[in-house]
């Protein structure tokens, strides 16, 4: 299974997916933004579009939904707890395998950012590097995401239970390019975190088309959700105290805030 990101202009700064069985050259086409900007990237590819997977109901994800099924009558899947918040042709289970042309891969329910969110994990028979989350709004680079509309405690389960599902090199995908604003928040807080620093000045030079794509393995190093027991949080005097969900709890506030 492969993998394409598009960054799609607009002021939330959507990364858009198309994942694809190199095959068949059959492609599913994730939370679209912009019916006609997936519709062109994938005929840049020569990919024929013919699912489309959602993750969560926010707007900025369901947004090109309709009209990406008029275009290319694709049918759509999304999590089951999605349920009555928009259409879709087939509902996922948690721990459910989506096959796509030659490819499989599995559905898991990730409450937290919304009570309903999903994800996408593909895990390579032979080679842990190919392994890729389709994230969305779960995990971002050098953060997670917020839970206005969801439950802090059930993402800080989500998050558990996905350290303990992905192989350390699978490379992640968020649904937004978030990580220059994650990382100043990290630093604000922890500028001891020296793998933030110079991840920083990695990355701020890019542009959000040429962004790297980080593996789980970088995460740890500088996202604090992940690391809630690195010493740089560990020695921090206003976290030393907390239990590691108190700490989780703690940075979700202060970033909520910041
Ligand atoms: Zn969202």
């Amino acid at each position: 299974m492969e993998i394409i990101r598009t960054y799609v202009p607009n002021s939330l700064a959507n990364y858009n997916h198309l994942v694809y069985c190199p095959t068949t050259q059959q492609a599913a086409a994730i939370d679209p933004f912009d019916a006609n900007h997936i519709v062109d990237i994938a005929k840049k590819h020569s990919l024929t579009i013919i699912q489309i997977w959602l993750t969560h109901e926010h707007g900025d994800h369901i947004r090109g939904l309709n009209s990406l099924r008029e275009l290319t009558g694709a049918k759509s899947f999304a999590p089951m707890t999605c349920n009555g918040l928009f259409e879709s042709d087939i509902w996922l289970e948690d721990g459910q395998e989506v096959r796509l042309g030659k490819e499989t891969l599995t559905h898991y329910l990730t409450p937290g950012h919304t009570p309903g969110h999903g994800v996408f994990l593909y895990q390579d028979p032979q080679l842990s590097e190919r392994d890729f989350l389709v994230c969305a709004d779960t995990l971002f680079n050098a953060g997670v995401g917020n839970t206005r509309s969801g439950n802090v405690s059930e993402l800080y389960q989500t998050v558990d239970r996905l350290k303990s599902l992905l192989r350390p090199q699978t490379r992640l995908f968020p649904g937004h390019d978030y990580i220059c604003t994650n990382l100043k928040f990290v630093l604000n807080h922890f500028p001891d975190c020296e793998p933030a620093r110079t991840t920083l000045d990695t990355v701020d030079k890019q542009t959000p088309d040429t962004r790297s794509v980080m593996r789980l393995a970088d995460e740890y190093r500088y996202n604090p959700f992940l690391s809630l027991q690195a010493d740089w949080i560990e020695n921090h005097d206003d976290f030393t105290h907390l239990t590691q969900k108190e700490r989780f709890f703690e940075l979700r506030s202060r970033r909520d805030q910041w």
